[in-house]
């Protein structure tokens, strides 16, 4: 990480040290007011640097200048320390320059940069160019904006005299703040098209970045990152196209009243810390709290204020403190970026460099601004790379974000489908469980009603098929059949005899029966039989053939038994009028009195005889 950082710093003074070797001849420099270009190569446009003539307070055509004193281009003329004059920044004042040596053969042009506030250029008593208006007065005064080129044609004898003429009422600092250049037209021309060209480009991309940047929070607003970030870009992009050669204004075909140009750019300018604030916290919100947010942003933001309410030349007095601002949040941006760097957050190694690169960028333009370096300005393009860095850091946290969600979203898939493998498990589980437990339910059900021995009707269930064809319309007969001394049985041959006598009876009653009547053992050697749509003539004969058929009943491995019989008990009624248990109690007493009268018979219950 630290290698990277050094290898940017690196990197920069390498390229500084590359531009203060490609400065341009120093020796041709102005002196005494007079320029000599005996021996210049005219390779590359010259820096009308050095010694003019200057009268504060005038706004002369140069006649009698050489009494006039010296001023080193170029200046603001309040800048006393440099000039080795202070004036106040509001006031007029004629610049002189007498150039020696032009090559007649050669078409010269000068790049005249923008001057504080307004001039007027002469060339040889000429009038060649004007910026607004030159006067001695407010009233008749007006201010420009932006960089002007103008042919420059030498006297026969090579001379040229440089007569600017410069008046400021508006802003804070007053004159010639950038050098004047001299060139080839080609030069100067060519000069002039590629600067525009490459802020226009980099204003462009930084434009199409912002809109992007801010498309994307459009569509996921869950992010701030990108709306700050995007917000930020246009406002570099405002900067950009506003200043300098101000491609902005250029493309566009306006030129905006100087007043609100100057609002413009420096509200952008000072509301840029704000909203890099604001991307600062959302991106490395560990690092740098909203609270810490608000207290930086809140200088800043009054400073736009002043920008908005103050005249031009009262907040352009403003300059030192809003630059003095402006180092601060560069340098707590540093200081934010290092320590997150430094805590290993994601991504800050990305931002890092082009934060030192805008850094320095911005120092070589400063350095560039006050002629201690020259070359071209650096800050569209470290703009541009600051802007790419975060960008990257923005878009890398985004990757990472996704990622983050798709691995996420796959172990909860993966959780998803083991807890679905386990809920049919146990749903497949539990169906068997239930099956079994059905299955044994319908057995005891079974149990519950059948007889062990005889597998027909017990009593519980008789009585319960007595009760649910309470509504049967036709006769009902109800046979009550004990068998005679049947404990002779079990006390003369076994238990296990009786019980094959049991089972061979409740298979005699099974063969006589028909599908829909109904069979039961009430218990011990009772049994039951219910004979639907049977009167009482049908029963006897049941009845009858019954007691033929068991006294003939063969019992497999008893065959000693022989001759068994059974009294039988007859009670038929309609189920509708005659409750199933009374019809079961009237069979019994008929049962009981064929057992005390002689066994071995049957006799119908009298009442139920169903013949009424
Ligand atoms: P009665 O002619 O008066 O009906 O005389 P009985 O012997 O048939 O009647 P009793 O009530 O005196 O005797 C019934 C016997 O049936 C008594 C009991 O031990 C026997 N018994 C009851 N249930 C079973 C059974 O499931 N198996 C066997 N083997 N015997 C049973
Ligand atoms: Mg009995
Ligand atoms: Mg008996």
């Amino acid at each position: 990480m630290l290698r990277s950082v050094l290898f940017v710093w690196g990197m920069l003074l390498a390229l500084s040290s590359a531009v203060l070797q490609a400065e341009p001849e120093r020796r041709f420099q102005a002196q005494q007011g007079m320029l000599n270009l005996a021996g210049w190569s005219a390779a590359q446009p010259l820096t009308l640097a050095g010694e003019w003539r200057f009268a504060w307070q005038q706004l002369s055509d140069g006649s009698g200048s050489h009494d006039w004193p010296l001023f080193i281009m170029p200046s603001t003329w309040d800048d006393g320390g440099r000039a080795g004059y202070q004036y106040p920044g509001q006031g007029f004042a004629t610049f002189v320059l007498d150039i020696q040596g032009l090559d007649p053969d050669i078409q010269w042009a000068l790049f005249v940069p923008e001057i504080a506030t307004a001039f007027r250029l002469l060339i040889n008593g000429h009038e060649v160019l004007l910026g607004g208006q030159v006067a001695d007065s407010v009233t008749d005064f007006k201010p420009y904006r932006g960089h002007r080129w103008v042919k420059l044609q030498p006297a026969d004898d090579g001379q040229a005299r440089l007569v600017l003429q410069v008046a400021n009422f508006r802003s804070h600092s007053g004159g010639p703040w950038q050098p004047v250049l001299l060139g080839s037209e080609e030069q100067i021309t060519h000069r002039f098209g590629h600067h525009i060209i490459y802020e226009a480009v980099v204003m462009l991309l930084l434009l199409l970045i912002g809109l992007l940047l801010l498309l994307e929070h459009a569509v996921d607003h869950k992010d701030r990152t990108g709306l700050w970030l995007g917000l930020f870009t246009l406002m570099l992009a405002i900067r950009l196209g506003t200043t300098s050669y101000a491609p902005l204004y250029w493309m566009l075909h306006i030129d905006p009243p100087w007043v609100l140009h100057m609002r413009v750019i420096y509200i952008s300018m000072m509301l840029s810390p704000v909203v890099l604030f604001a991307w600062l916290h959302s991106a490395f919100s560990r690092d740098f709290s909203q609270r810490s947010r608000n207290r930086f942003s809140l200088p800043f933001l009054l400073s736009s204020g002043l920008c908005l309410v103050l005249p031009p030349s009262g907040f352009t007095a403003l300059l030192w403190l809003f630059g003095g601002l402006l180092f601060l949040a560069v340098a707590l941006s540093c200081w934010v970026l290092l320590r997150a760097l430094f805590l290993g957050r994601r991504g800050a190694w990305l931002i890092l460099p082009g934060t030192l690169l805008l850094g320095a960028a911005v120092v070589h333009d400063v350095l560039l601004n006050h002629q201690m370096l020259s070359g071209q300005y650096w800050s569209p393009l470290g703009f541009l790379i600051f802007i790419v860095s975060m960008i990257c850091n923005f878009l890398l946290n985004r990757v990472w974000a996704r990622q983050e969600i798709v691995r996420l979203s796959e172990q909860l898939q993966q959780v998803n489908r083991e807890l679905e493998q386990r809920v049919t498990e146990r749903t497949q589980a539990l169906a068997e469980k239930a099956d079994a437990l059905q299955n044994a339910n319908q057995q005891l059900r079974v149990l519950a009603d059948v007889d062990g021995l005889t597998g027909l009707l017990n009593r519980r269930a008789l009585l319960t098929q007595l009760n649910t064809l309470r509504q049967w319309q036709g006769s009902v007969a109800v046979l009550l059949i004990d068998l005679d001394h049947f404990k002779h049985i079990n006390d003369g041959f076994s238990h296990a005899a009786g019980d094959a006598v049991l089972a061979a009876f409740g298979a005699l009653l099974r063969r006589l029966g028909r599908d829909r009547d109904r069979l039961a053992r009430l218990g011990g050697e009772e049994f039951a039989v219910l004979l639907l749509d049977c009167d009482a003539a049908g029963a006897e004969i049941f009845a009858a053939r019954l007691q033929q058929q068991l006294r003939q009943l063969e019992i497999a491995g008893w065959p000693q038994i022989r001759n068994l019989t059974a009294s039988v008990g007859i009670a038929v009624a309609n189920l509708v009028d005659v409750d199933g248990e009374a019809l079961l109690n009237a069979a019994d007493h008929a049962m009981y009195e064929v057992k005390h009268s002689t066994r071995d018979g049957y006799k119908i219950a009298s009442g139920y005889s169903g013949r009424e």
